[in-house]
């Protein structure tokens, strides 16, 4: 299959906006693919939004942004602390958040998927469509109880290094998540292993995304 490539070394900043409503999505979703991209491109330059959070949460979503941007040089790690599970009554507000973002004129959107099952990711889906009119946006996916995990239409491979660091980091920084059932190194590693089997990745694991506009 012909391959596109990710960008390499640009003379001038290659602008990725990571989207993500509670703490630990961006890393969970895109994570390897923004590592990948970060080692690939010395001039990256990172809007990290978070949305979601409370004192612990943004401890950790920016202790976390910190592991995975620690090379960038050019950096932007904004925490709100809209409230968890509530964001579709509370949209105005969000709403401006995003559009606020509108002068970071990326060049690469990493946001949720437009059909995921959990509501917060739903809206911020939707905002960022509403707001980015012109752009390439790529839609993760987190996998969840509630099982929604669809049928991705781009892949990025990762080397047997990055996609390790991505589970190393997700249980240093998350400590408070790890009670949680699902929580764990095998998830994110088997949801990257299946993926790597659909797009014949050389080391056997990916990341997915769900592309609905690509301009060749
Ligand atoms: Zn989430």
């Amino acid at each position: 299959m012909l391959s596109l490539q990710l960008p390499g070394p640009t003379s001038v900043p290659f602008k990725i906006l990571c989207i993500g409503a509670h703490s630990d999505d961006i890393e969970i979703g895109c994570g390897g693919t923004m590592l990948r991209l970060i080692a690939g491109n010395p001039n990256c330059e990172v809007t990290w939004e978070v949305f979601s959070s409370n004192h612990e949460r943004e401890r950790e979503a920016r202790s976390s942004a910190d592991l995975y941007l620690q090379s960038v040089a050019r950096k932007q790690v904004i925490v709100h602390e809209f409230r968890d599970g509530f964001f579709p009554y509370d949209g105005a507000k969000i709403k401006e958040s995003v559009e606020a973002l509108k002068g970071t004129t990326p060049d690469l959107i990493l946001t949720h998927n437009r059909k995921d099952a959990h509501q917060d990711h739903r809206v911020l889906a939707e905002l960022t469509w509403n707001t980015f009119r012109n752009h390439l946006i790529l839609e993760y996916e987190i996998p969840k109880y509630d099982g929604d995990m669809g049928q991705p239409s781009v892949f990025v491979p990762l080397e047997a290094d990055l996609y390790h660091k991505k589970v190393h980091f997700l249980m240093e920084a998350f400590s408070s998540q790890r009670n949680k059932h699902w929580f764990q190194p095998e998830t994110f590693l088997g949801l990257m292993r299946l993926r790597g089997m659909e797009c014949n990745s050389p080391t056997g694991y990916a990341e997915a995304f769900h592309c609905r506009k690509l301009v060749l």
